[in-house]
Formats: C-alpha cells, structure tokens, sequence
C-alpha cells in the first residue's frame, strides 16, 4: 500500500475513533478523593498546577500565622500575668516560624505544595497546639470550640491538600476535641453524642465541598488536555493532507520515469512561456530530442535497461539546459526543452553540447558499454503565436537529422 492509500484510512481511525467518545479510562476522577483514578494523570495534573497550587498555599499560610498572631494580641491583656503566657507565645511563636518557613520553601520548590504529608504534619501541629487551649483555658472552651468548627472548613476549603489527608488531619482533631471536651466539661452521654455530631457536620460538609471543587478542577484539565489532544491530531491530519496534496500535484504534473514535466505540465508552462515571448519580443526557441535506434536497445538489452537509460537522459537533460528552461517528456523516447529569451545559435549551440555529452556518457549501469545518441531538431518561435507550428517545424528538422544520419543537431 502507498502512503497516498494509507492515509485516507488512517483519518477515517481517527474520526471515528472521536466520535466514539465514551469516558476515557486514563480520565476518570474519583468522586471521593477529587483525584483522577491513573495515578500518571494526577501526577500531570499536580504538576500542571502546581504554581497555582503554590500560589493558594502561600496566602493560607498568611493567613493562618496572621490569625495566630491575631489571638496572640487578643490573649494579651487576659494572659500577661499568667504563667501559661510565655509557654503559649513560645509556642505561637514558633508556629508563625514553621508556616513561614513552609512558604519560604515552597517559593523555591513549588511541588512542594502538591505533597500531603508537609503540610498535613504542619496542620497536625497546629492542631495540637491549639488543642492546648482546652486544657489550659476551659474557661474559655466554648469559644474554642466554635474556632475549632471553622478550622475544620477551613482545613477542606482553603488549604490545598490531598482529600484523605485532610480526612485523617481533621478526624484527629474532631476526635481529639470531643474527648478533651468530654473530661474537661464533664458531658453526659447525651452531650457526647451532640457534640460529636456538631463536629462532624463540619468535616462533611468541608469533605463535599472539597470533592466537588477538586473534581471541577480535574474536570476542567481533561478538557484542556483533551482539546490539546484533539488539536495536535488535528494539525497531524492537516499536515498530512498536504503532503497528500502536494504529492499529487506532483503525480498529476510528472512523468513518473524521468521526473520531468508531464505532456499536460509543459504544455500549459509552454503557453505562459508563448505568452510571455509574445508581449516582451523576446526570442524563443525549442528542442525536440529523440533518441537513435532506442527500439533497438530496447530489443537487445531489455525493456528495464530502455528504462535506465530514460531516467538517465532525463537526468542528463536537468543538467545541460538551465533552470529557467523547461524540459518535458514528449512521450515514449522523446524528450522536448523550450529555452526562454534563447535565440536559435545559442540553442543550437546547448543542444550540440547535450548531444556530443550524451554520446560520450555511460547511459546504464548494468550495460556500460552501451552508447546511445540522440538527434534534436530546433526551432526558433517566428511570430507564431500558436505552440504547434512551432512543433511542427522542430520535429521537420528532427526528421531531417535521423534521414542525414543521426546523432546531430538540426534547425528547419
Ligand atoms: P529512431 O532512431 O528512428 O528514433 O528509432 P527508434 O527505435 O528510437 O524509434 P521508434 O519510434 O521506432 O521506437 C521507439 C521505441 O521506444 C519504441 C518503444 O518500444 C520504446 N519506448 C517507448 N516508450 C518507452 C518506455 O517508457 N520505456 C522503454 N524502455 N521503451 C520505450
Ligand atoms: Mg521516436
Ligand atoms: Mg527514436
């Protein structure tokens, strides 16, 4: 099969391989965990993002040592006096320096951001240390204990991290809260159970909204990956419908053995050729080449060895005449040169050297003795300002050459 048959089917794969849509396995999300199921994906995805990742990180960060220096303030007045005030600060302190530094580092490394286990740890942290406020300040504890609700939202919503990871982060300090609640408030039975309803409302519902924004996220990059996709296949096709087109302009304007102009080519490049000639006055002349005895070649050294010797005739024809000259294939062993702004001796003169060069070259490979020669018949545009008469008289003049002999240049 040819590329020129191969392509057609290898567009129709393609279409219907579009249209048959469905969900690709490689882009399915799970609704859970907000992640896509093929681990090569998520990983794509993560690094795809990860500036934007970085991005939003960086302002929860700021904002969570902001709110610890906040309470630090607010805690003043109520704690200056009190043992516990240098204890907490030292710990505050040091938190702001922990987030401070995560940001720092993520500035450089901003995959960081992607990864569960730095920020939950320092989520786990801070946790624990605001978990101090229990047991330090019961007086204080339902106030706690509202903050402790919002921290639970906020750890799903504002800082990115992967949804099992906040599951476990915020699991541990739900549970951590109700049982410090439960010894330091002494809860009945029944306040347990409320309690810890109330703090589960915020983990679910910090879950959903989680899920449902990752999964918009991840859904909004297969789109855009599968539209990269698309458009990639896309300019594939479009390329290689050109190369298509390109190669059968090609077909339909060659001469498949020689690589010169086809009859229909040359014909038309003949008639701008005649046009122009016609309106700047400039000379025009054209060659007919035969070649002498080529039946006979044919007959004594095979039809392939006839061929060789074409395809070298042509190639022969490509070097002797200029670029600007138009060569074509007459058909059988004909070849035919029309030589813009060329009057009749300088023609004469590039055909008597096309003529002695192709005497004294080895034509075929296989068969190197063999010489072969040719006769061309010239002929010069005299207002004609039709082709035909032009041919005529060249082909008069090649006529005349293979009666005076052959291997020879004639003008009617
Ligand atoms: P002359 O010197 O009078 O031109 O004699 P000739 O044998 O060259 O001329 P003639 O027109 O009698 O024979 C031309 C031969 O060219 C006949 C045909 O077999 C051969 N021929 C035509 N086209 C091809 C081709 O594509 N390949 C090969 N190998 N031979 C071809
Ligand atoms: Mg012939
Ligand atoms: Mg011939």
């Amino acid at each position: 099969m040819t590329d020129v048959e191969a392509i057609p089917d290898a567009v129709a794969t393609q279409a219907l391989e579009m249209e048959a849509g469905g969900i690709d396995p490689r882009w399915k999300i799970n609704g859970w965990t907000g992640e896509f199921r093929d681990p090569d994906r998520e990983r794509a995805y993560l690094e795809k993002n990860q500036h934007a990742i970085a991005r939003q990180m960086t302002v929860a960060l700021a904002v969570w040592a902001a709110l610890v220096l906040v309470f630090l303030l607010a805690d003043l007045e109520s704690l200056i006096d009190s043992a516990g005030f240098w204890v907490s600060t030292v710990i505050r302190l040091s938190m702001v320096a922990a987030l401070v530094f995560f940001a720092w580092k993520i500035k450089r490394r901003p995959m960081l951001a992607t990864q569960a286990r730095w920020i939950s740890a320092l989520e786990v942290i801070g946790m624990t240390a605001f978990l101090a406020v229990y047991l330090f300040r019961p007086e204080v504890s339902h106030w706690a204990f509202t903050l402790t609700l919002i921290m639970l939202v906020t750890t799903f919503v504002y800082i990115p991290n992967r949804i099992p990871a906040i599951l476990a982060v915020t699991s541990y300090m739900g549970v951590s809260t109700v049982v410090i609640l439960y010894h330091v408030d002494s809860l009945v039975p029944s306040q347990l159970v409320s309690i810890s309803i109330v703090t589960l409302m915020p983990i679910g519902l910090g879950w959903g909204t989680a899920a449902r924004t990752q999964v918009l996220q991840r859904t909004q990059f297969a789109l855009w990956q599968q539209a990269q996709e698309v458009n990639a296949r896309l300019s594939r096709e479009v390329e290689q419908r050109s190369r298509l087109q390109a190669e059968l302009v090609h077909q339909a304007t060659t001469d498949a053995l020689t690589g010169l102009n086809n009859r229909r080519q040359y014909e038309s490049l003949f008639q701008h050729e005649l046009n122009r000639s016609l309106r700047t006055g400039q000379p025009l002349t054209l060659c007919i080449i035969d070649l002498d005895h080529f039946k006979q070649i044919n007959d004594t050294w095979g039809h392939a060895v006839g061929d060789e010797v074409l395809k070298r005739v042509g190639q022969l024809c490509r070097d002797s005449f200029r670029a600007t000259d138009i060569l074509g294939r007459l058909g059988g062993e004909e070849f035919v040169a029309l030589l813009p702004e060329t009057d009749l001796p300088s023609a004469l003169m590039v055909a008597q050297r096309f003529v002695d060069k192709l005497a004294a070259i080895t034509v075929s490979e296989e068969v190197p003795q063999l010489r072969v020669t040719a006769t061309v018949g010239v002929a010069q545009r005299d207002n004609e300002n039709h082709l035909d008469p032009l041919l005529q008289r060249a082909d008069k003049a090649l006529y005349a050459g293979k009666n005076a002999g052959r291997n020879q240049v004639v003008t009617g």
